[in-house]
Formats: structure tokens, sequence, C-alpha cells
């Protein structure tokens, strides 16, 4: 499914390193601070976001471990905005070109 080339691994932890700005904020990430990381699965570039900004760009919703989301043009969208987004919005069919074709 198409869905699958943006399943994105991440994790939660007291992040360590110093020298890193959070991709949303862009400001940096103290080593205090809780973050979630992100590596897109197409690009393999890793992101680091604080908790609180580590949340759907379209709902504001915070998205929790586990949960599947993709980073597109550098937002963070969850599953149902990012399939907005590149279906339009509309109803819940698989939403392929198929338009009448099953039809008598
Ligand atoms: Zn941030
Ligand atoms: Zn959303």
């Amino acid at each position: 499914m198409f869905w699958n080339e943006f399943k994105i691994d991440f994790d939660f932890f007291p992040f360590r390193t110093f020298g890193t700005k959070c991709a949303k904020c862009t400001r940096w990430i103290c080593s205090s601070d809780w973050v979630r990381r992100a590596r897109d699965s197409s690009t393999l570039i890793e992101q680091v976001y604080h908790l609180a900004c580590f949340a759907c760009d379209a709902c504001k919703r915070q998205l929790s471990t586990g949960e599947e989301f993709a980073l597109f043009d550098q937002r963070v969208l969850c599953k149902t905005h990012y399939q907005e987004l590149v279906d339009g919005p509309s109803d819940e069919s698989d939403g392929k070109e198929e338009e009448d074709e099953g039809k008598l």
C-alpha cells in the first residue's frame, strides 16, 4: 500500500546530544528535553522534535508512539490529514481512479 512508504520509526527518549535543533520550532534541544525522533523512510533523514512540537500540523494533535504519521514538506501530519492532503478531502473509499468500471 501507498502508506507503507511513509511509515516512519520513532522513539521517545531523553536526548543527550547537544547541537540539535527541533525540526518544528528550530530551537535548540536541551539535554533535559524530551524529544521524538522521526526518520523519513524515503529520504532517510532523521528529524528531532520536542515532545510538544511533534503534533499534526493540521489538527495540532500530539502523536503518540506507534502511531502512523508522515513527514511532508517539513510538516508532521497524522495519517488522516496526510491522506487528505494527497487524496483531497473525500469519502472513505479506497480512492483509486476506478470510476464506474465495476458497475453494470
Ligand atoms: Zn520544538
Ligand atoms: Zn491531523
